[in-house]
């Protein structure tokens, strides 16, 4: 309370006020006091003066000096006031404050006293000053004496103020000690009430500072039926609100914060000024920026791309949803494409933004194989169908008469017509694969056994390119969950590749080991090999790293993308390994069960 500047200025200005009021009332009553007493010192002496008058009316004139001078000093005792007699001229006929007559006579002319002068002209006078005579000041009043409507002389009465004076510093004393009293019992008072009022205000004012630095918990307690009582309460229920407001948009924010982490979209949203408000994990994520780095920096700064920058520039300017479609390089990440909607957010003006990012890299990848696919299908289809058309064309053209060469236009007719059944048949297959609609006869199967088998479907095949076909190293009683005919077509198109790229008189080795709790089955050749650049790609569907050989070799570019499918149907996978020129092994990597 002591250090309370409205403390002191209530008690200060109450206080100021009172010593004020105090000072005033006493001056003006001390003035109107003196006023007061001075005017009953005049009355008494005016009576005197009269009743002096009427004692010496006959006796007023200077021969009568000796009497009236003996008189004057028997009244001097019962008036208790200096009496003078003076004559019209001015001349002192006696005083009661001198001893002899002779005394009085040496006293210089009063005519023009002002006393005298003004009771000689108007019938009375009085005066305050000093009296050369007595050298003390003095109250005189003074009256002409009329004899018979004729003046006759003058009479003076006068007090010394030294009395007058003292009666009325005695009465202002008084005066002084009471309005003290009354200043010390005004300022208890003050301080007291200065502290009553204090009391509520400093429990508010640090209830409030509480409030302000987020401590909702202090409830204030004043017992009080006045209106602090009132404010105190009031504030208690603000607070109250305040606390309940706060935890509301805390639980808000919170339901906020987790909608935008959990979102798959990313969100930013910019400011009037393009400064980043609020972005979510998703978005840094996609655009390549920490979330420390975002606060108080502008979009730019944070996302380096000046057409999203634009987009927002745009959305300002049309006041409407904009759409852009985006390719970004973030860090060390691919190149991603982010389908971005920009929407105004509504009541604000300069209108703030708020920008929603969707990832379509993959949708757009999809699309793009999707067209590669029918393009590359349509292209397969064509090029047999057009060999069987041109054939039967020129069959009906005639050759069909032409025994030498209707038979090979025949049989390529059967060639083309078989390489449609196998690529058709190789399109459903995968297409089973894929979608997942296959079913497997899932059963334990002896791997070696079926390898055993696929090497003996081979050897004909094999054979005709003098091919050696082999298997070494082939572990029996490797056994694992898998479809038999799934299984066979992995080795089958690894050894019908092996085959088909490899050059007469080479080597095909099928390899079959354990790994702990893996099976890995190696397809070696010796034949033509695969570049690096092309490794990564050869299980890709319709892929071939020489489409026309390929072709003539009767391939139809999904072998080995059938084979990757399968393995990983079967919970395993496949990889190369090549030299060019030099062969290939194809690993097909199965878990035990
Ligand atoms: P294709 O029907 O053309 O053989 P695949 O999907 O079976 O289609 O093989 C894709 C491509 O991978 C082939 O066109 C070929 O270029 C390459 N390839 C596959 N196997 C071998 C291998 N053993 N040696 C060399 N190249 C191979």
């Amino acid at each position: 309370m002591w250090s309370s500047r409205l403390f002191w200025k209530l008690f200060g200005s109450y206080g100021f006020l009172s010593v004020g009021t105090t000072i005033l009332f006493v001056t003006v009553v001390s003035q109107w006091q003196q006023e007061q007493i001075v005017n009953q010192i005049k009355i008494r002496l005016h009576d005197a003066a009269v009743l002096v008058a009427s004692d010496i009316l006959d006796e007023l004139v200077l021969e009568r000096a000796e009497s009236l001078q003996t008189q004057l000093l028997r009244l001097r005792q019962k008036l208790d006031t200096r009496i003078t007699l003076v004559n019209l001229d001015g001349i002192v006929i006696a005083d009661s404050d001198r001893v002899s007559v002779s005394d009085v006579l040496q006293m210089e002319n009063h005519r023009e006293r002002p006393e005298l002068r003004a009771a000689r002209l108007q019938g009375q006078g009085t005066a305050q000053r000093r009296s050369s005579t007595l050298e003390k000041p003095m109250l005189y009043f003074a009256i002409r004496v009329d004899k018979n409507q004729e003046p006759a002389g003058l009479v003076r009465t006068a007090l010394p103020m030294t009395r007058v004076n003292q009666q009325i510093s005695s009465i202002t004393q008084v005066l002084w000690v009471a309005a003290i009293l009354v200043n010390l019992a005004v300022a208890g008072l003050t301080f007291f009430l200065s502290a009553h009022v204090m009391e509520p205000i400093a429990a508010l004012t640090k209830s409030a500072q509480a409030i302000a630095s987020g401590n909702y918990t202090s409830a204030l307690r004043v017992k009080r039926q006045d209106e602090l009582g009132t404010l105190a309460n009031s504030f208690n229920l603000m607070s109250e609100q305040f606390s309940a407001r706060e935890q509301q948009l805390r639980e808000s924010n919170q339901r906020l914060e987790a909608v935008l982490g959990g979102m798959a979209e990313g969100v930013i949203a910019v400011d009037e000024r393009d400064r980043v408000i609020l972005a979510n994990a998703a978005a840094a994520e996609l655009l390549g920026f920490t979330m420390a780095d975002v606060e108080s920096l502008s979009l730019l700064e944070v996302v380096r791309h000046h057409m999203l920058q634009q987009l927002v520039t745009d959305t300002r300017a049309t006041e409407s949803l904009q759409r852009a479609e985006l390719e970004v390089h973030s860090g060390s990440e691919n190149r991603r494409v982010l389908d971005v909607q920009s929407t105004p957010l509504p009541d604000t003006s300069p209108q703030r933004v708020i920008l929603v990012l969707h990832d379509v890299t993959d949708l757009r990848r999809l699309e793009s194989m999707r067209q590669e696919f029918v393009a590359n299908v349509s292209h397969e289809l064509k090029t047999p169908l057009s060999s069987i058309r041109a054939y039967a064309e020129t069959l009906s053209a005639g050759a069909v008469n032409d025994p030498e060469h209707r038979g090979t236009f025949l049989h390529r007719i059967e060639e083309q017509a078989d390489r449609l059944n196998n690529l058709i048949q190789d399109l459903l297959s995968l297409s089973r694969i894929e979608s997942g609609r296959q079913t497997y006869d899932i059963a334990t199967v002896n791997v070696a056994d079926i390898v055993t088998t696929c090497i003996a479907e081979n050897q004909g095949a094999a054979n005709l390119k003098r091919i050696h076909l082999s298997c070494s190293d082939i572990q029996q009683d490797l056994r694992i969950q898998a479809d038999e005919e799934g299984l066979a077509q992995i080795i089958n198109n690894l050894i019908g590749n092996a085959i088909k790229y490899t050059s007469e008189g080479g080597e095909v080795t099928v390899v079959l080991r354990q790994q702990e709790s893996t099976i890995c089955m190696d397809v070696r050749d010796t034949g033509i090999g695969i570049d690096e650049e092309h490794l990564t790609r050869v299980f890709e569907r319709f892929y071939r790293v020489d489409k026309a050989r390929s072709r003539e070799l009767g391939g139809t570019g999904l072998g080995l993308a059938i084979v990757k499918h399968l393995a990983q149907a079967f919970g395993g996978n496949v990889t190369v390994t090549s030299q060019p020129t030099k062969g290939s092994t194809f690993t097909v990597q199965l878990p035990v069960t």
